[in-house]
């Protein structure tokens, strides 16, 4: 059988390489390190975890990173395997031994008989002879190698920075205080008239959330990511601090809108919510990219009118990431529309974090095996957390006419993924749940039928 090459050996790229190898087709990982280092990687072992040592949540039951571990358990991961293999106390947490975690990883494939590590960079487009390859570059991918996919994508699909807008779920936003319009009733293309949510703040509320912004604690730029600012996507904070009435002006603009819960009084400000997913289940903040701190954006945003109890799938960002505009380029089993040979896993798909990246390796390698062995596998169900992932990945999200000129950014896994449910679930005693306990009982529904949907597939696959 002809070898699959797998490029960077990393979190995404190991483990691809890994459910190569247990579908018996043989595999080739090239990887840059250390021959060439990343401004983050420290080492030289494979699946190097450059910062936190946390998995995240490993309560499956409610959390959806919870829900990512246990699918990819019951699919043979390595990287859960030696994450477990090397557990440290953290709560709730699945935390590791960065050292032990790399190590058992680099071992696992070395002494695998059916996987050969090439410690090399690859600079360029893969030549002919290689008809199954997964790029599993990550969000440092070599500036020679990304120049490469650049000029295969378009270059203005592969973004360098990620500029993150805060994404809340609908479900927790007061829609008495808020409500649905397009500023002028404009319709774009697909559009209704009514396509954004609109929270109103008055002279005072938008001064005190200025402040907020301006004292509010930032994260600051690591050395190598210099100051990534470009037009049109300036953090918040930065707007504010140029002018406190920049933001009335650009984002938080209030015209064209009339607020029906009280048409006799103009907003002074308005922040807009545009719907950030096909299932209508997610809103970004539109303009709302920011370096504040977590804590710090929980308290200014959640004095927004409406904003009040929001939850949030995502909050803001904006850092160094090398990710291609997925729904665009990549098909449904991740391979590169414009050369279906080369297959994308990891981060640089648009997903974020440790166990994320992950999980697209590990899918990225069974559907790379399957391909080299004559199958196809059946697509996961996107009421899995993999599914959903992948759904956000390469189908679920919506490009909006005046979303810029992209619209995709990276993302955690998390319950807004998830095709909503019909659900109203009652206690013990009869009574319809509200309020936590009603969004607690939804979780545990979603993760019951991930768990069914899951094994029903695996059953199948
Ligand atoms: P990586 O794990 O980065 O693996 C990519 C591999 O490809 C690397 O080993 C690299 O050396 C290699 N490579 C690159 N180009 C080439 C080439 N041309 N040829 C051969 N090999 C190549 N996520 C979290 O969950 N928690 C965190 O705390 C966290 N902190 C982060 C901090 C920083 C500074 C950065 C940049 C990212 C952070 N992330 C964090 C995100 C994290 O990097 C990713 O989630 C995860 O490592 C991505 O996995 P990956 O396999 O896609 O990429």
């Amino acid at each position: 059988i002809d070898p699959i090459h797998v490029i960077g050996g990393g979190l995404a790229g190991c483990e691809a390489a890994w459910q190569v190898a247990r579908a018996g087709v043989p595999v080739i990982l090239h990887e840059m390190r250390p021959q060439r280092p990343t401004e983050a990687h420290k080492t030289d072992a494979l699946a190097e975890l450059v910062c936190s040592n946390s998995f995240r949540s490993d309560e499956a039951s409610t959390n959806a990173v919870g829900i990512l571990h246990r699918e990819m358990r019951a699919m043979n991961s390595l990287i859960m395997a030696c994450a477990d293999a090397n557990q440290v106390p953290a709560g709730g947490a699945l935390a590791v031994d960065r050292d032990g975690f790399a190590a058992a990883v680099t071992h696992a494939l070395a002494s695998d008989r059916t996987i050969s590590i090439r410690r090399e960079e690859v600079f360029e487009l893969p030549p002919e002879t290689w008809d199954n390859v997964i790029i599993a570059t990550g969000p440092l991918t070599s500036p020679a190698l990304a120049k490469t996919i650049g000029a295969l994508t378009g270059e203005s699909e592969l973004a360098f920075f990620d500029a993150i807008a805060p994404i809340v779920h609908f479900d927790s936003i007061d829609m008495e205080k808020a409500w649905f319009q397009s500023r002028y009733d404009k319709a774009g293309p697909g559009g209704t008239g009514a396509d954004y949510i609109n929270c109103p703040l008055d002279r005072d509320q938008y001064e005190a959330f200025i402040d907020a912004l301006i004292e509010g604690e930032k994260i600051a730029f690591k050395d190598f990511e210099k100051t990534p600012y470009f037009d049109g996507c300036l953090p918040i904070e930065v707007m504010a601090e140029r002018g406190r009435e920049t933001l009335r002006h650009g984002p938080m603009k209030p015209v064209g809108l009339t607020n029906p819960h009280d048409p006799t009084v103009k907003a002074y400000a308005v922040v807009q919510l545009r719907q950030d997913n096909a299932l209508g289940t997610l809103y970004n903040m539109v303009g709302f990219q920011t370096k504040l701190t977590y804590g710090a954006q929980l308290s200014a945003f959640r004095t927004i009118p409406g904003l009040e109890r929001a939850e949030f799938a995502r909050l803001g960002g904006l850092h160094r990431n090398t990710f291609l505009n997925s729904p665009k380029v990549l098909d449904a089993r991740l391979r590169l529309k414009a050369d279906p040979r080369l297959r994308f896993a990891g981060q640089i798909t648009g997903c974020e974090g440790y166990v994320e990246s992950a999980a697209i390796g590990l899918i990225a390698g069974r559907m790379a095996a399957a391909e080299r062995l004559g199958a196809i596998l059946p697509p996961l169900p996107a009421t899995t957390a993999i599914g959903a992932l992948i759904n956000h990945i390469t189908g679920g999200h919506i490009e909006t006419i005046d979303a810029g000129p992209r619209s995709f950014q990276p993302m955690n896994v998390n319950f807004g993924l998830f095709p909503p449910m019909d659900f109203s679930p009652k206690a013990p005693d009869g009574k319809k749940l509200r309020g936590p306990e009603k969004a607690i009982a939804k979780k545990r529904a979603m993760s019951a039928r991930a768990d069914a949907e899951l094994k029903g597939w695996l059953g199948a696959a």
